[in-house]
């Protein structure tokens, strides 16, 4: 096998070869995007339908959220790795729309290689996972989210790896329950990239 040295040319081909990916439901499929040599990578579950549109992870409601939790956190997109565990939105048809649902195992086993490569091409020093399907792909199967977010874990690629609450979980709430899922997922975003930057 050959490895690619630079980071930033290893990930290009993996886009390439992702991009030229059929998706089942005929959306493209999105990439990972952020700094190839990013210390923390941030890893959700599936793009949706805004991120399909712009090519960029986290580009809707859940990733406007995310924008305003990593300002609280003083982080910026640009130095971070953010991807999804599968990058073809997973849909069904619901009286004539398409929704959003999660991946089932068979979309997540589709992706696991190319998500390896990248984590490897990218090599951050710490993994956060959004959600328990993120979790469950990275850290080990049957995460439980409500017992184990927040504790650490080896990650992949030499990493560290933890899990908390994924963004678009918080938009569901409303209120004081919002604000508490939102704080929790502050506070492991905080802690995440405090161990990233060696702390
Ligand atoms: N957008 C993404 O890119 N990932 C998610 O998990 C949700 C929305």
């Amino acid at each position: 096998m050959l490895f690619d040295t630079d980071p930033a040319a290893t990930l290009e081909r993996l886009r390439r070869e992702t991009l030229s990916a059929q998706c089942p439901d005929a959306g493209p499929p999105v990439f990972g995007d952020g700094s190839p040599t990013a210390r923390l990578a941030l890893v959700g579950e599936a793009p949706a339908e805004r991120d399909e549109a712009t090519g960029r992870p986290f580009s809707g409601p859940a990733g406007q959220f995310l924008d305003q939790l990593l300002a609280d956190a003083g982080l910026r997109r640009e130095e971070l790795w953010l991807t999804n565990v599968v990058k073809c939105r997973p849909i069904k048809v619901e009286r004539g729309f398409a929704r959003n649902r999660p991946p089932t195992q068979a979309e997540i086993r589709s992706w696991a290689d190319e998500l390896r490569q990248e984590l490897e091409a990218v090599r951050p020093r710490v993994v956060l996972c959004f959600g328990a399907t993120a979790a469950a792909a990275l850290i080990k199967k049957g995460f439980k989210l409500s017992q184990e977010r927040g504790h650490w874990f080896p990650g992949p690629a030499g990493s560290r790896a933890m899990a908390t609450f994924h963004p678009a979980y918080a938009l569901r709430l409303e209120g004081d329950d919002r604000e508490a899922v939102r704080l929790v997922v502050l506070h492991d975003l905080r802690e995440a990239a405090r161990a990233a930057s060696g702390d």
